[in-house]
């Protein structure tokens, strides 16, 4: 038996004695199955050739792997929050040490299933905590487990300045974080897939798939747009190493919803 990992999107699944036949979400039209045909790995074989990459992206301390190996999500450590925003496909005890000894974290929340990766491994490597996940993507959860916490509503106050807020589009439960007491006294907005940071770091896209470019629907993003209405932010911490825009996050998010809808409006 073993949880077999799809290659392509790094998520874990549950045990099983032969691999799945396809994996769910890649064969999903937001994301696309490895050209080379749907292909799997286990985490024992995945550990034996990559590492996390343990650096910190900006003010956060972030958890990626190297060599690049699917998605290229970064989780990162939100010490005073006591919270882990994203997993990785790979948990290794040289992160799960560091992220102690910087104070650990009492759960986890994911934005939404392309991220899902290992999570329940990282839960349990952890000590075990509940992993914040919405109700609305449910089916997409192909590693069941008791620390699945399943949120519903659009908005969740997790204590501690931090608040989940349901952001449609991308997926029906897909999720940004707002941390209002960030470090340096900066208020964060952690924003997974649901407002895709653009490559000049200074506007975000809303995207119902990023590799096969389908734009969101324009009423999805006008809920996005009313949901995070009155939020003060600074930094918008997009999905990956640097993919951030730094200072006057609220201005370019404003912008942003803008220029969407001039091009996707008549
Ligand atoms: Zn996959
Ligand atoms: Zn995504």
């Amino acid at each position: 038996m073993a949880h077999f990992m799809c290659r392509t999107c790094g998520t874990e699944h549950a045990d099983s004695l032969q691999p799945p036949g396809l994996c769910r979400i890649c064969s999903d039209e937001r994301q696309y199955v490895g050209w080379q045909g749907q292909a799997w790995t286990t985490h024992e074989e995945l550990a034996a050739t990559h590492r996390n990459r343990l650096e910190m992206d900006q003010d956060l301390f972030g958890i990626g792997i190297a060599p690049a190996f699917a998605i290229p999500q970064r989780a990162l450590h939100l010490p005073e929050a006591r919270l882990l925003w994203e997993t990785t496909a790979l948990v290794t005890d040289e992160a799960v040490a560091e992220i102690k000894r910087r104070g650990g974290v009492e759960r986890i929340a994911i934005s939404h299933p392309h991220f899902y990766s290992a999570m329940v491994r990282w839960s349990e490597a952890l000590g075990g905590v509940p992993i914040f996940v919405h109700e609305n993507d449910r089916l997409w959860v192909s590693r069941p487990s008791r620390w699945l916490e399943f949120w519903r509503g659009d908005t969740l106050d997790l204590g501690r300045g931090a608040t989940l807020l349901r952001c449609p589009g991308h997926f029906p439960g897909s999720s940004v974080l707002h941390w209002r007491d960030g470090p340096k006294g900066r208020s964060l907005l952690l924003a997974g897939d649901s407002l895709h940071v653009a490559q000049d770091r200074r506007h975000v896209s809303f995207m119902y798939s990023v590799p096969n470019h389908i734009p969101a629907k324009p009423e999805h993003v006008r809920e996005t747009q009313a949901r995070l209405r009155g939020l003060a932010f600074d930094d918008v911490y997009g999905f990956t190493w640097g993919l951030n825009i730094i200072g006057g996050g609220r201005a370019a998010v404003d912008a942003s919803f803008e220029r969407y809808f001039s091009m996707v409006s008549r």
